[in-house]
């Protein structure tokens, strides 16, 4: 039989680091440190797939109860206390641990075995009435709230009349004695709401704990967590139960968190925050600001340098950058938790390199260690250096990047106006696991209270948003929906800007400015004067010697193209021709191409345009000097190019001799029902051939021209919207013949390639005879995830997200690659395309070529390159080196 309940405690455990799937991240970790011989208090796990067998069942199953009264009996001959025991009771903690670290998502319930008997028992060991009662009161608050579903505020009242029945200014002036008639009221309180006594058999309490355990695995919150960070639902959670210990017992007494290295900069110190005389909530939770590590030197100095020695230990061990919790109980140091702590990405990157250095890991664990999506944040946008504003406030600067938004001080509120397309940042005293829909719909986030391990702060820098905590400044009240910094009051609505990498926050709706990263790639400042940058290129550099893939870059200027080669990208996956079309004087020859009567006419029209065209290709084929450059020929409908009535009509119909009738007429005439699915692509140069000669003319005249000059041209010339292999022959002949003519009158030879893009089906199901005509495939998966779904690209916006919000799909298919779908044309059409064509050049450039999870498809799939916008070009590199690492 497959046991369900792993014990730990005194230098030995039943479970290993490795057994994260069944322990959880935090029963694994329990037991690796009790095996490494680290303090840890004793307790059990139970295994997580118990709590989805309770999920499924809705009852315990006897076996399992059998096991839990086994552990507790080894957990009481450990502790050397007894559950229940009315002179020396155990007391213990109960605590979710999923395989994937979610914090404060789920329920914890700590002093549990605590009862009108045991009480007096915890007074009598400790020599401590107030703090027995004291922890009475947070347990019967804690259990009756999770467990018993009364609300915590009908608590707080009592508490707070308490205080002011007792003339106490804070909890910690309530006496022993106005504690313990407090646990009377609380207990008539859970009676009347509940209709039910509070439960004084441990047992009761025990399994009662733990079912609200499994049962916090389906709350909203959690679920919404899991759905934001892709966390499988089946997991469920393990839990934990853990003997007691208490970092309220008195001054020599205490609890932190702390991070083996600063998880805001990377830097290489010991960083943390810890409470006297507190219990391990009351740092996380935010409702004292607790006091820098360092200082625990002087109150705590034995704990202080046992705890020293153990986070070097656990880090060593570990080999990545711990994230521990821990309680000193009369002087006694205990770690009640470590995992891999959360940071921000440029002190993941400082970490990971730092880490190569000192020889615990290689550069290939730096590279697996970076995901993809965390890049996003070294090129986040920063305040502008001419803003010249003053903050109002300054606070810990939590989550860098900086943002604008307006302020609202209700995560409802936040999700509401978010949901309305407007920027918002959301402002709280704290946030509580309550608010994470309002963090998810915000800009940034900031608080008044709560320190850098706070929740608001670990959620953001998770998210990879802006957040400042701990601004202390604020006077926030949320009834009025304002907050008050000296004498300036902020209202709902009104536009803040944050600065997460200084803590800074300023009235108003700032300019920013691109990141130190972003600096040097746009050539504004030297590498070596930019640390971030050089350790973003030192990542990157690796990243490039393990993947197989090329990165290649969406742009259409040579400007834009000079920016993708900063960005690492290794050529032109596709350069849309028609963008050059839209911009000053241009317009106005395309304009007379469309109307033109006759094939004469739109000669001249295009006549115009072909020496714009080809100053165009001359720049970026300088630009990517030794690279690819996929060239496509015209693809939008050609109506999108005229003007849509009004003035700019009659301006046009007079530009170009027409009555405003006839120019309608034009107009009207071009008009389509179904514009994405009418006259554009190749269906264009098939109907006039004379466009596609004329951009083939300008891209070999460029290429030519720019040779000349010294610099390696490769042109790809691209067909666009192809269904018929028909269609591509046709085109390639006329592009086959403007390269004969223009080589012949300027007398020098140029190599080129002539390929097609893949994006409708029938161009898949019959890539076998495509092949035939074909250089090269590129997939537009935008239209061809349009084409396989029947989903317009245009309008899916309007009911797309009721898919998502139902589970219907799991992704938005334009983002994230449908591979069941539209995977298997792909799929299909390399394979037949290379049977005709061994060694067929393939890519991608629609959107989801940067997109990490499609670039993984790509990488599966054989591909030779993936073409993104530049931006993009960084994750898709390191997407595609953790898809070689990976295979
Ligand atoms: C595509 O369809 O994927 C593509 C790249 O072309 P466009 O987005 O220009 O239609
Ligand atoms: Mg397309």
């Amino acid at each position: 039989m497959q046991r369900s309940v792993y014990s730990f405690g005194n230098g030995r455990a039943d479970g290993t680091r490795d057994m994260k799937r069944t322990l959880g991240g935090k029963g694994a970790n329990l037991a690796e440190m009790t095996n490494l011989g680290v303090p840890v208090p004793p307790g059990f796990t139970i295994a997580a797939d118990q709590c989805m067998t309770y999920l499924a069942n809705s009852q315990v199953t006897e076996e399992l109860r059998q096991e839990v009264a086994t552990a507790l009996s080894q957990l009481e001959e450990a502790s050397g206390k007894r559950f229940g025991d009315a002179s020396n009771p155990l007391l213990v903690s109960v605590r979710s641990g999923a395989a994937v670290s979610m914090p404060g998502m789920m329920e914890t319930i700590l002093n549990l075995g605590l009862n009108d008997a045991t009480v007096a028992g915890l007074a009598a060991a400790s020599s401590n009435p107030r703090f027995a009662w004291d922890s009475y009161r947070r347990f019967v608050q804690m259990y009756s709230d999770v467990v018993m579903g009364v609300p915590i505020h009908r608590f707080e009242q009592l508490l707070a009349t308490k205080r002011l029945v007792t003339g106490a200014a804070s909890d910690a002036e309530l006496s022993a004695e106005a504690l313990q008639s407090l646990v009377g009221e609380y207990h008539q309180l859970v009676h009347a709401v509940t209709g039910q006594p509070f439960p004084h058999d441990p047992q009761v309490q025990l399994w009662g704990a733990i079912e609200a355990v499994w049962q916090s695995w389906t709350l909203k919150k959690a679920v919404d967590y899991r759905r934001v960070n892709s966390i499988a639902h089946d997991l469920g959670t393990a839990v934990n139960i853990v003997s007691m210990v208490f970092g309220n017992m008195g001054d020599d007494s205490g609890t932190g968190v702390a991070f083996t290295r600063d998880p805001s900069t990377g830097e290489h110190r010991f960083y943390g925050e810890f409470l006297v005389n507190a219990q391990g909530e009351d740092v996380v939770a935010g409702i004292r600001t607790p006091l820098p590590i360092e200082e625990m030197a002087q109150r705590l100095p034995g704990a202080y340098e046992q705890l020293l020695e153990t986070q070097h230990r656990l880090e060593q061990h570990f080999r990545d950058m711990q994230d521990i919790e821990f309680t000193v109980e009369r002087g006694k140091l205990y770690l009640l938790q470590t995992r891999t702590g959360k940071r921000t990405t440029p002190a993941a990157l400082r970490i990971a390199l730092d880490m190569v250095d000192e020889g615990l890991i290689t550069p290939r664990d730096a590279v697996k260690r970076i995901q993809p999506a965390q890049l996003d944040q070294v090129l986040h946008r920063v305040i502008a250096a001419t803003a010249h504003a003053t903050p109002i406030a300054v606070g810990l600067p939590a989550s860098p990047g900086a943002a604008s938004g307006m302020a609202v001080f209700d995560p409802d509120v936040a999700e509401q106006r978010a949901q309305r397309g407007e920027q918002v940042v959301l402002v709280r005293e704290e946030t509580t696991p309550e608010d994470f829909h309002g963090i998810v719909a915000a800009r940034a986030v900031l608080t008044a209270r709560g320190g850098m391990t706070s929740h608001a702060a670990v959620v953001a820098r998770g998210m990879g948003k802006c957040a400042i905590v701990g601004c202390a400044a604020l006077e926030i009240s949320h009834e009025q929906r304002s907050m008050k910094v000296g004498d300036v009051t902020v209202t709902e609505g009104e536009w803040l800007t944050l600065d997460g990498g200084t803590g800074r926050v300023f009235l108003g709706d700032l300019p920013t400015q691109p990141s130190e990263v972003m600096r040097v790639i746009n050539g504004v400042v030297a590498p070596e004067d930019a640390p971030s940058y050089q350790r973003f290129h030192r990542l990157m550099t690796w990243a490039d010697e393990d993947r197989r893939l090329r990165v290649r870059a969406n742009v259409d200027t040579p400007r834009d193209a000079r920016v993708a080669r900063n960005f690492g990208a290794e050529g032109i996956g596709l350069c849309r021709t028609e963008h050059m079309f839209f911009e000053g004087d241009r317009i106005t020859a395309m304009r007379e191409m469309i109307v033109a009567r006759d094939e004469g006419g739109r000669r001249r029209a295009l006549d115009k345009l072909l020496p714009m065209q080809r100053a165009d290709f001359e720049g970026i084929f300088q630009a990517m000097d030794g690279l690819p450059v996929t060239i496509r020929l015209l693809d939008p409908p050609l109506h999108e190019f005229l003007p849509h009535g009004g003035e700019e009509s009659s301006l046009l119909a007079a530009s170009l001799g027409l009555s405003r009738q006839e120019l309608q007429r034009v107009v009207s005439a071009l008009r389509e029902t179904n514009p994405m699915l009418g006259h554009r692509g190749c269906r264009l140069g098939i109907v006039f051939p004379e466009i596609t000669e004329m951009q083939a003319r300008a891209i070999f005249e460029a290429a030519v021209r720019a040779q000349r000059r010294g610099i390696d041209v490769r042109p790809e010339i691209m067909v666009p919207l192809v269904s018929d292999v028909s269609e591509l022959r046709h085109q390639r002949a006329i592009i086959e013949r403007a390269a004969e003519q223009v080589m012949g009158v300027m007398g020098d030879q140029v190599q080129y390639l002539v390929g097609t893009m893949i994006e409708l089906p029938r161009a898949a199901l019959t890539a076998d005879e495509i092949a035939t005509e074909a250089d090269f495939f590129s997939f537009g998966t935008n239209d061809l995830t349009q084409t396989t779904f029947g989903l317009s690209r245009d309008d899916a916006g309007r009911f797309l997200p009721h898919y998502l919000d139902r589970g219907l799909l799991p992704d938005d298919p334009f983002q994230v690659l449908d591979v069941k779908g539209v995977g298997k044309l792909i799929r299909m059409a390399v394979r037949d395309g290379r049977d005709t064509t061994p060694g067929l050049k393939v890519g991608i450039c629609g959107e989801h070529g940067g997109d990490p999870r499609s670039v993984t498809f790509c990488h599966e799939s054989g591909f030779d390159y993936v073409s993104c916008s530049p931006f993009r070009v960084p994750v898709a590199r390191l997407a595609a080196a953790h898809a070689a690492l990976a295979s």
